[in-house]
C-alpha cells in the first residue's frame, strides 16, 4: 500500500537529504498532514542529533525502514521556499554517483552558504537628503560619497565602502551632520539586468563564424558542447559574450560562465562591465557571508542572469540555464582535490545536457581530453587562428643552458639579462616566469647537513625571505626562519638551495637597479583587491619587470610587455606523471601567450637544458597540434585517459602501519576482471601530509568498464580498518 493511500491521521515516510555523512546523508523521516504540501525537492527543517537541519524532501517513499515507526522522526516543516529544481536534484545525483561520493556531501555544495536558511535581516541604508547647507566645506572623501549618492537611490554602508572606498567614519560623519540620512531595508538580492546592444564590437572573421555557431546554438536551446580552440588573444572572449548577449534576450534565462581561479579576473570583470553595462554575480569562496546568501537567492529566484564563478558555482540553484562557459577549460584547477573529488569541466557538460542548453569550452591549449572529444565529433570545433588586430604570436627561442649559462649562483643567462635590458630602455615590460614560491624549495646547513622539513609532512620547508619565515607548502606550517642551524649550532651556515621567485628578485634587481619590479604569486596575491591593484598597477606601466608563478598564466592581457622569460622550462617535466607533458606545454603556451599581444610584437626565451625535449620544440614552432598527436597516440596505445580509465584509491590515517595493512587488505580484494592492471598499495609520493600517513593504489581499466560499480563492491567487500580512511579518486589528476 502506498503511503499516500493510507488516511485517517495520513502519516507518510519521507526520505530527506541532509548534508551529513550519516547514511550519505538520506535518512527517514514521517510527516503528518502537510502531505499535500510534500513536493521532491522542497526544503524542509528536521530534527538531526539534537539539532535542527534543512535539507530537501528527496523521495516519498513506500519502504519501510528497519527501525520501529514511532522512533522515525517528524519533519518540523516545510520551508516557504521555490523546491530544489528536478534538474539540480538529478546532478546531484549524477556527481555523487559519477565521484562514489555520498549524496549529502554533494548536497553540501550546493548550499554552502552560512546562514542561508536563517531570515533575511534589516539592514541600514542611507540616501541624499538633499540638505548641503552652504559653505559646508568637504573632505574629498567626504565629496567621493556625495558624488555617489547624489545619482543613487538606498545604499547599504558595505556597497558606499565598496564603490567609494572610504571608512565607515566617512559615512557616519555625513550622517552625523544630516547630509545622509538613513533607514532599515530588506537586503535584496543582487540582480541588475544586462543591456544589450550597448557596445558591440566588430568581429573578425574567424570570431564571427565561430560566434554565429554559438549564437545559433543558444536560440535553438538545445543541449551540444562545443570546443573554442583560438589562440592566445585571438579574443575568444569576445566570441562568447555574443552567445551571452543572445541568451540574455530571452527574459529570464541565466548564463553561467566558470573561469579557474576568479581571484584572477578583474579585467574578465571589466571587459564584461563595457559589454553589458553591469557587473555579472560573482561567486568564489572568498565572498563575503552576506552577499553569497543575496548571490545564492538571486540564482534561486532566476534574478542573476550572469553568474561567473569558481568551479563550485556549478553547485549553485540555476533557475533557467540557458547557456554555459568553461573558460581556460585546460586549468587543472577546475579539478577539485578534497572532500568531493570531481572535475568541473566534465560535470558542466553533465549540467548543460540536463539543462538542455549549449555549452562552450575555450582554450588555447585544449585538454587531450577535450580535443579527443573534438576529434570524434561529440564535440563541434570553433577555431581561432590569428590573433585579433594586427597583434601576431610570439617568437619563442630555446635558451640551451649548458651552451649560455647564467654565472655561478644565477638563474638569469647572459642572454636573456640583455634581451630585458633591451626592452626596459625601449620602455617595454618583461615578465619573468618561475613556478616556485618563496627565496628557495631547500635550505640545508652546509656544517652538519641538516635540512629543514616539515613535522607533520614528507615535504621540505621553504624558506620566505620577505618574511623571514620557513613554510610548508603542504599543511600551511610556517616557522620564523632560524638564524643559527637547530642541528648543530653554527651560525651563517645554512643555504639556500635552487631558485624561488624572491631569490630571482634579487638578482633581478641586483642586475637591474632602476627597473620597478614586482612579484607575482598566492603570497602577494593576497585578495581580489590586491590582485587588481597589481594588474592596473601593470597596465598603466607603472611596473617593468613582473615576476611570478603559475598565477601570471591565466588569460591576462597587457599590451605593452613584449618579452617573456621562462627561467626553467624543464621544472614541470622532471618526474613526471601521465600528463607531464602536456600540462608542461599548456603552462608555459599560456605564459608566452601573455607576449606581444597588442602593436608591439613579442619574443619568449625558454631557459632549457634539453632543448630537443619535444615540449620545448613544439613551443618553439609553435605547433602544439603535433606535441598533442603524439602524445594521444601514446595515450591511446596505452589505454591511458581518454582512452582508458584510472581511479586513484588513496588510503590515510595516523599511523603508518595500518594504513600500510589497509593496502595488503585491500590488494588481496582487488577486482580481477576487467581489469587491465592495479598499481600499488605503495607509499603515495607525499608519504605524509599534516600528520597523516598516505598509501596509494591505481586501477586502470578499460575505456567501457563500469568502474564505479567495480571500486564500490571493491571497498565493500573488503574488511576496514578502524581509523584509516579510503578517499576514491575518479579520473584522478593529481598523483602524489
Ligand atoms: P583570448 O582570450 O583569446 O586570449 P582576448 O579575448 O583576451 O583573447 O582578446 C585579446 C584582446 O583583443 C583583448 O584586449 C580584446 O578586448 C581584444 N579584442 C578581441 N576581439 C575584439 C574585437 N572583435 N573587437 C575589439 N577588440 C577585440
Ligand atoms: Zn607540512
Amino acid at each position: 500500500m502506498s503511503p499516500r493511500n493510507q488516511n485517517n491521521n495520513q502519516i507518510n515516510l519521507v526520505t530527506v537529504l541532509l548534508p551529513v555523512p550519516l547514511n550519505g546523508g538520506l535518512l527517514t523521516y514521517k510527516i503528518i498532514d502537510q502531505i499535500d504540501d510534500c513536493v521532491r525537492g522542497a526544503f524542509v527543517e528536521v530534527p538531526f542529533a539534537r539539532r535542527k537541519l534543512v535539507g530537501i524532501l528527496w523521495d516519498i517513499t513506500d519502504v519501510t525502514p528497519d527501525v520501529s515507526p514511532d522512533k522515525i522522526k517528524q519533519v518540523l516543516s516545510i520551508l516557504d521556499r521555490p523546491p530544489m529544481t528536478d534538474e539540480l536534484m538529478r546532478f546531484i545525483d549524477w556527481v555523487a554517483t559519477y565521484t562514489l561520493s555520498p549524496l549529502g556531501a554533494v548536497f553540501k555544495m550546493c548550499i554552502s552558504v552560512p546562514g542561508l536558511f536563517e531570515d533575511t535581516q534589516k539592514q541600514k541604508a542611507y540616501f541624499y537628503t538633499g540638505t548641503q547647507s552652504k559653505g559646508t566645506r568637504l573632505t574629498s572623501a567626504r565629496q567621493k560619497v556625495l558624488d555617489l549618492m547624489q545619482d543613487q537611490k538606498l545604499q547599504t554602508i558595505a556597497e558606499i565602502k565598496e564603490k567609494t572606498g572610504v571608512s565607515d567614519s566617512v559615512i557616519k560623519g555625513l550622517e552625523a551632520i544630516g547630509i545622509l540620512g538613513s533607514q532599515y531595508v530588506d537586503t535584496k538580492p543582487d540582480s541588475a539586468v544586462p543591456v544589450l546592444g550597448d557596445v558591440e564590437p566588430e568581429l573578425s572573421e574567424e570570431q564571427t563564424v565561430a560566434a554565429s555557431a554559438l549564437v545559433y546554438a543558444v536560440a535553438s536551446s538545445v543541449f551540444k558542447p562545443f570546443l573554442l580552440d583560438g589562440v592566445t588573444g585571438a579574443g575568444k572572449t569576445e566570441v562568447y559574450f555574443e552567445a551571452i548577449a543572445e541568451a540574455l534576450k530571452t527574459e529570464g534565462t541565466q548564463v553561467l560562465v566558470l573561469v579557474p581561479e576568479i581571484a584572477l579576473t578583474s579585467q574578465w570583470l571589466g571587459r564584461f562591465k563595457t559589454r553589458f553595462g553591469v557587473d555579472p554575480v560573482v561567486w568564489h569562496s572568498d565572498i563575503a557571508q552576506g552577499k553569497r546568501k543575496r548571490a545564492w537567492q538571486a540564482i534561486a529566484s532566476g534574478d542573476a542572469r550572469v553568474v561567473v564563478g569558481a568551479r563550485s558555482a556549478l553547485f549553485l540553484p540555476y533557475h533557467n540555464l540557458s547557456f554555459i562557459v568553461v573558460d581556460e577549460e585546460h586549468d587543472q584547477s577546475f579539478k577539485q582535490e578534497e572532500g568531493v573529488m570531481y572535475h568541473a569541466r566534465d560535470m558542466a557538460i553533465v549540467r548543460a545536457k540536463f539543462s538542455n542548453c549549449p555549452i562552450v569550452l575555450a582554450s588555447a591549449t585544449p585538454s587531450l581530453e577535450t580535443r579527443v572529444n573534438a576529434d570524434n565529433g561529440r564535440f563541434e570545433t570553433l577555431k581561432l587562428r590569428e590573433r585579433f588586430g594586427t597583434a601576431v604570436l610570439p617568437e619563442v627561442k630555446a635558451v640551451d643552458m649548458r651552451i649560455d649559462p647564467p654565472a655561478p649562483g644565477k638563474w638569469i643567462s647572459p642572454d636573456l639579462v640583455k634581451e630585458i635590458k633591451d626592452r626596459i630602455r625601449n620602455n617595454e615590460q618583461v615578465m619573468l616566469f618561475l613556478n616556485r614560491r618563496g627565496y628557495a624549495p631547500l635550505t640545508l646547513c652546509r656544517t652538519c647537513g641538516h635540512r629543514f622539513g616539515c613535522d607533520e609532512c614528507s615535504s621540505w620547508l621553504v624558506e620566505h625571505r620577505f618574511r623571514r619565515e620557513l613554510h610548508c607548502h603542504h599543511c600551511g606550517h610556517i616557522e620564523p626562519m632560524p638564524d643559527k642551524c637547530p642541528e648543530c649550532g653554527n651560525a651563517d651556515t645554512l643555504a639556500p638551495c635552487g631558485p624561488g621567485v624572491e631569490r630571482l628578485f634579487e638578482e633581478v634587481a641586483g642586475e637591474f637597479p632602476d627597473a620597478r619590479i614586482t612579484v607575482m604569486t598566492s603570497d602577494t596575491m593576497t585578495s581580489p583587491k590586491a590582485t587588481a591593484h597589481m594588474v592596473e598597477q601593470i597596465e598603466k606601466g607603472m611596473l617593468d619587470i613582473v615576476i611570478g608563478t603559475q598565477i601570471l598564466t591565466k588569460g591576462y592581457h597587457f599590451p605593452n610587455l613584449t618579452l617573456v622569460g621562462v627561467i626553467d622550462a624543464d621544472l614541470g617535466l622532471r618526474g613526471g606523471d601521465l600528463r607531464a607533458a602536456e600540462r608542461t606545454y599548456q603552462q608555459l603556451m599560456q605564459v608566452a601567450g601573455r607576449a606581444g599581444r597588442a602593436e608591439k610584437p613579442g619574443t619568449v626565451y625558454l631557459q632549457t637544458y634539453e632543448p630537443e625535449h619535444p615540449v620545448v620544440d613544439a613551443l618553439v614552432k609553435t605547433d602544439g597540434d603535433s606535441l598533442m598527436a603524439m602524445e594521444q597516440e601514446m595515450r591511446e596505445r596505452f589505454q591511458m585517459p581518454p582512452f582508458g580509465r584510472l581511479v586513484a584509491l588513496i588510503l590515510m590515517g595516523p599511523e603508518l602501519k595500518p594504513v600500510a595493512e589497509m593496502g595488503r587488505r585491500l590488494a588481496q580484494t582487488a577486482p580481477r576482471e576487467h581489469v587491465l592492471n592495479i598499481l600499488g598499495p605503495a607509499p603515495a609520493p607525499l608519504t605524509r601530509i599534516r600528520g597523516q600517513y598516505r598509501y596509494r593504489m591505481l586501477l586502470h581499466a578499460g575505456k567501457s568498464t563500469k568502474v564505479q560499480k567495480m571500486v564500490f563492491d571493491w571497498i565493500e567487500r573488503t574488511e576496514k580498518i578502524k581509523g584509516v580512511r579510503i578517499k576514491v579518486d575518479v579520473d584522478p589528476y593529481n598523483f602524489l
